[in-house]
């Protein structure tokens, strides 16, 4: 799981809804970083792998119950082709496969980074009431959740951990020093920002900011740092200790 500095990091998006992600993934950041080189987003429909004539993907749960279930075959066969054309697809060292989930680990910051070292994020969607257990069984790494609530599908969890992992790969933003000082990067949230102009609406810039002196502007930075995260995240300041 050591990858080179220079290595782009490729994500593989499993879906049966691509054009939920296409839209989002060639704006703004990510677009860019995609264009240069930085990064690789695929999406790969997993309709596509469906074996039956009416390419069906799902099927009603054993035992009864609620909703349609993703079943083994068009998955497993997606997974296992994405993995086949990929540089180290098969090597657990550099291809991590995740599925989203609201059974997960929960997603943070730490884990963005712990994730950014692999060659190759293969995310895996489920939609309607999720997927066939034994597809995790098979092929699935690691499940992550992107919070305790349930979502209609894993495109938007998917999306969440793409964007957070990209802006930790070398050369996506403009440089380290744009995501070092930032919320939960050290386990503190990030001091108040503010920008042009100096007086809006009755509220003034904190004078500290505009007096020149680096020294002082710095110490308040970690002083409103850790004011801030006593105030709205004092369980942060828990986790340190
Ligand atoms: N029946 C499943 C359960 O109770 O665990 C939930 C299925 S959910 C309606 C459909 C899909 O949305 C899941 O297969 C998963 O891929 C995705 N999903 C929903 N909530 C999520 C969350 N909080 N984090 C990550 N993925 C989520």
């Amino acid at each position: 799981m050591d990858q080179s500095e220079d290595l782009p990091v490729r994500f593989e998006v499993l879906t049966l809804f691509p054009e939920m992600l296409e839209g989002f993934f060639k704006s703004s950041i990510l677009g860019r970083a995609a264009a240069q080189g930085y990064i690789e987003i695929n999406c790969t429909n997993i309709r596509d792998y469906t074996k039956n004539k009416h390419r069906k993907v799902d099927d009603t749960p054993y035992g009864g119950g609620y909703g349609m279930i993703m079943a083994c075959q068009p998955v497993v066969d997606c997974i296992r082709a994405v993995k086949a054309k990929l540089p180290n697809g098969c090597d657990k060292e550099k291809t991590r496969v995740i599925y989203m989930s609201p059974q997960g680990k929960l997603f943070d910051q730490k884990k963005a980074h712990e994730l950014k070292r692999y060659e190759n994020l293969i995310l895996l969607c489920g939609h309607y009431e999720g997927i066939d257990e034994r597809i995790i069984e098979l092929e699935v790494d690691e499940e992550l959740s992107v919070g305790n609530y349930v979502l209609t599908g894993g495109e938007l969890p998917a999306a969440i951990v793409v964007d957070a992992v990209s802006r930790l790969v070398d050369g996506v933003l403009p440089s380290p020093l744009c995501y070092e000082d930032e919320s939960l990067q050290n386990g503190l949230l990030e001091h108040p920002q503010y920008t042009r102009p100096r007086v809006f609406e009755g509220l003034a810039v904190p004078e500290v900011l505009i007096n020149g002196n680096h020294a002082m502007q710095e110490a308040w930075k970690k002083e409103q740092a850790l004011k801030r995260t006593l105030e709205k995240r004092p369980d942060l300041l828990k986790d340190k200790t």
